[in-house]
């Protein structure tokens, strides 16, 4: 299976597939050859629980090519529980700022075409 299929499968578990440096811990979301924080070149793949908080959002009210049957929806910043790292992805039914108050309880559920896909809890 490739990194970006084991990715997919994880989302659809709730699930986030991260890359650790072994030297200084920085967790990259996508695959790297050298550490962005230190070099380092030794990696170990860590399972994040993809659920927390709902950071901050932009609604998409127009869409690019090819996302117009998704809207309106919203392009959100997850911050994790458990975790520093906040990640971004697509929440569909999203209108107004009263569908989606910043803090909401939220997690991954999936990956597709859309990228990493994010309901509320
Ligand atoms: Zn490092």
């Amino acid at each position: 299976m490739s990194v970006e299929e084991q990715v997919k499968e994880y989302a659809k578990q709730g699930k986030l597939l991260t890359h650790k440096c072994t030297n200084c811990g920085f967790i990259h979301l996508s695959t790297a050859y050298y550490c962005r924080k230190c070099g380092s070149k030794g990696f170990e793949d860590v399972l994040l629980e993809g659920s927390g908080k709902i950071a901050t959002y932009t609604i998409i009210t127009v869409a690019p090519a090819g996302f117009e049957k998704y809207t309106p929806y919203a392009f959100v910043v997850l911050q994790l529980d458990n975790s520093d790292l906040k990640i971004s992805g697509f929440m569909e039914g999203i209108a107004t700022p009263n569908d989606l108050p910043v803090g909401s309880a939220a997690k991954i559920t999936g990956f597709d075409e859309r990228g990493i896909i994010i309901e509320k809890q």
